[in-house]
C-alpha cells in the first residue's frame, strides 16, 4: 500500500513531467467527470498532502488518492498497463501521464480543493511540519492501540502500514500497546517524520539505514525470521484489517 513517501515522490515525478505545460489532451474515465476537458489549460502545480495528490490545472484541481493499488505512470511506464485500469490520461505535447487504479479520482474547484484534506493531521512531509500538534493528537486517546493510532491520518498524515509497524519496533512498543505506553510522544512523531523524510526521494525504502534487498526493514514482512537486533523470531498477526509484525523481545 502506498505510504506518504510514495505519494510525495509521485507528486515530484508528475511535477517534473507536467508543471508549466499546457494540456493537449485530457481524458477522464470516471463517469461523474467524463465530460470534464482541461485541454488548453496550463498545469500550474502538483502537490501532495499526506496520501492525497492534487494536480492544479487552470481553475480545476485533479484530486486523487492511490489507496491500495493506485499509481500515476508516465510515458514508457504506460506501455504495459491494461487499458481498463486507466482512470485518467493527461497529455502535454509528447508527455503522457495516466492515473491507474486510483482509489479516488475527482475534479474539484481549485479554490476549494484543500477542503478534502482539512481533516488531516500535520503532514509528515510538509516543509512546515508541526510535530507538537502531531504529538498532542497521538496521545489524545490514551487507551487506543498504538499502530491503529499511527495509521489514523487525522493524527498525522503519511504513515501507512509499513511505517506503522517499523515505528512500533524502533520505539520498543507492541503494535497493540495502548498509546499511553509512549512516554515521549514528541520523540515518536519525530521518528515518524525522520523515517518518511529520509525515504522521500528513495525508490528503495529503508528504515534500517541499509538499502540492500532483504535488509531494508526491521519487522515488516519478516514473520518467522530472526530479529535483526536480538535474534528472536518475528511474529505476526493477520486477524485485524491489517497485518502486523513485531519482535516479542524488543517490543513490549
Ligand atoms: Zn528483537
Amino acid at each position: 500500500m502506498p505510504e506518504g513517501d510514495t505519494v510525495y515522490r509521485t507528486a515530484a515525478k508528475l511535477r517534473e513531467a507536467l508543471a508549466g505545460k499546457t494540456l493537449t489532451g485530457c481524458d477522464v474515465r470516471v463517469p461523474k467527470f467524463a465530460t470534464v476537458d482541461l485541454t488548453g489549460c496550463v498545469v500550474d502545480e502538483v502537490l501532495s498532502r499526506g496520501k492525497h495528490l492534487f494536480i492544479r490545472v487552470g481553475d480545476a484541481s485533479i484530486h486523487s488518492h492511490l489507496k491500495m493499488d493506485g499509481a500515476w505512470l508516465i510515458d514508457g511506464q504506460l506501455r504495459r498497463v491494461q487499458a481498463h485500469k486507466i482512470r485518467i490520461i493527461l497529455e502535454a505535447g509528447d508527455t503522457r501521464a495516466a492515473g491507474v487504479d486510483l482509489g479516488v479520482l475527482e475534479i474539484l474547484e481549485r479554490a476549494h480543493d484543500m477542503d478534502v484534506v482539512a481533516h488531516l493531521g500535520p503532514d509528515l512531509l510538509d516543509d512546515e511540519w508541526e510535530p507538537r500538534i502531531a504529538a498532542a493528537n497521538l496521545s489524545a486517546d490514551p487507551d487506543r492501540p498504538l499502530a491503529e493510532t499511527l495509521l489514523d491520518q487525522r493524527v498525522m498524515a503519511g504513515v501507512g502500514n509499513v511505517y506503522a509497524n517499523e515505528l512500533c519496533f524502533v520505539m520498543g512498543h507492541l503494535p497493540t500497546a495502548p498509546v499511553s505506553d509512549v512516554k515521549d510522544p514528541l520523540r515518536m512523531v519525530q521518528r515518524a517524520r525522520d523515517m518518511l523524510w529520509l525515504n522521500r526521494s528513495r525508490i528503495n525504502r529503508t528504515t534500517t539505514g541499509d538499502t540492500r534487498p532483504g535488509r531494508d526493514l526491521w519487522v515488516y514482512g519478516r514473520a518467522g525470521r530472526e530479529c535483526r537486533r536480538c535474534g528472536a523470531t518475528i511474529e505476526s498477526d493477520q486477524s485485524g484489517d491489517r497485518v502486523s509484525f513485531w519482535c516479542p523481545v524488543d517490543q513490549t
